[in-house]
């Protein structure tokens, strides 16, 4: 047994550290996919960076909002305009809209904008934290149309709360979990931001979520931006990181429950084992977001220099057209640590969340692979 996972020691002996052979043709046959991919862009996922208010103070937050933001809220009009634009050039059923935050669920108008967007053909979500979910809340973003929710959940209580610096954060989000649990109609799943608090009870915390009835469960690392930047406690060690894929990697062969890396980050040998696809990040591609002041972006959490335009200022469909080849060719990433990577060809410069202003690689999850 692994005194960090409690996983059988035969399950957790690492992979070699570089793409194999036959992990190398998969890359390159993926390869040309993903060019076609770029060279297509259909609008997957919009994100809608509803509010910049929230009601907690994590630990980790990528998004660094304040309780009471310089930025008001996005009237949901303005957000509906863009809607309009976009559906003569998509097929509503297949764009899911996020409505994301800040927190989502303190804006009391998510219900109008829902009921609007199902009248026009669009599947809707919500990622949120989960503190507000009651069951009134529920029922009423049933009745307008939720489609999908993500929770977020990171740990056990005492981890939880630590992170959310809130000590009734885990009892609230697992009453969401509860609720939705009983909800056959809606897709959801549980992401969970894995640190230094939360590692050690991985194995655990996997068996409580399969006793809640959680089907699919998303876990992703921190990285150094946002809130996060100042809390070096909660960054894995190397090894850790690597311990987190083969956890993830035991779970699914284990197939109690869909568990899987988050889209982040190019990983090598784990490369379609940890995930149920190959890395590609989808900003750009398949992915845009309308950030709370308008800007059009690929991703929520990309920084401003990413940036393609404004809601205020430009035709969304225009910019998305147009504006995004930054996404769409990643050939400027190759610099810095990137510069003479071999892996550049399948990894392309990793998230486009983890560049800085400058355009400079703040993290690269193949070499804390690969350099544990
Ligand atoms: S920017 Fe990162 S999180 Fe966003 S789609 Fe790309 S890989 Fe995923
Ligand atoms: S150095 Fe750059 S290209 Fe190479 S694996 Fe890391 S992020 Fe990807």
């Amino acid at each position: 047994m692994n005194a960090w996972t409690g996983m059988p020691a035969k399950k957790t002996i690492p992979m070699n550290k570089h793409p194999n052979i036959k992990k190398r043709i998969a890359l390159e046959l993926f390869r040309s996919i993903k060019r076609n991919r770029a060279k297509i862009h259909e609008l997957h996922t919009l994100f809608w960076e509803c509010t910049l208010r929230c009601n907690m103070s994590c630990r980790h937050c990528g998004s660094d909002c304040p309780a009471s933001p310089a930025v008001p809220d996005m009237p949901v009009e303005d957000f509906l305009k863009v809607i309009d634009g976009i559906t003569p050039y998509v097929e509503p059923g297949k764009v899911l809209v996020l409505f994301t935050g800040g927190e989502a669920l303190v804006r009391e108008d998510i219900e109008e904008c829902g009921l609007e967007l199902c009248r026009r053909g669009y599947p809707w979500g919500v990622v949120t934290n989960g503190y507000l979910m009651t069951r009134e809340r529920l029922d009423s973003l049933l009745a307008s149309g939720l489609r999908t929710a993500t929770i977020s959940l990171d740990g056990l209580e005492e981890a939880h709360n630590w992170l959310r610096r809130d000590p009734r954060s885990f009892e609230r989000a697992v009453d969401a979990l509860c609720m939705l649990a009983e909800e056959k109609e809606i897709a959801w799943d549980v992401v969970t931001c894995v640190n230094q608090r939360n590692f050690k009870e991985l194995m655990l915390f996997k068996d409580f979520l399969i006793e809640m009835g959680v089907k699919r469960w998303r876990l992703f690392a921190t990285f150094p931006i946002g809130r996060a930047a100042g809390e070096r406690d909660l960054w894995l060690t190397n090894e850790q990181f690597t311990w987190v894929m083969n956890f993830i990697r035991f779970c699914r062969k284990e197939g109690k429950m869909h568990v899987s890396y988050s889209c982040e980050g190019f990983l090598g040998n784990y490369e379609a084992e940890v995930r149920d696809s190959i890395f590609q990040c989808d900003a750009g591609i398949h992915t845009a977001s309308i950030r709370a002041d308008g800007a059009i972006s690929g991703c929520p959490g990309i920084r401003a220099d990413f940036h393609q335009g404004n809601i205020y200022k430009e035709d969304f469909i225009d910019a998305w057209d147009h504006a995004f080849k930054p996404y769409r060719d990643r050939r400027w990433a190759r610099k810095g640590e990137c510069a003479d990577c071999k892996m550049f060809r399948y990894c392309e410069g990793n998230c486009m969340r983890l560049r800085d202003d400058g355009g400079n690689l703040l993290a690269c999850h193949y070499k804390r692979l690969v350099d544990k």
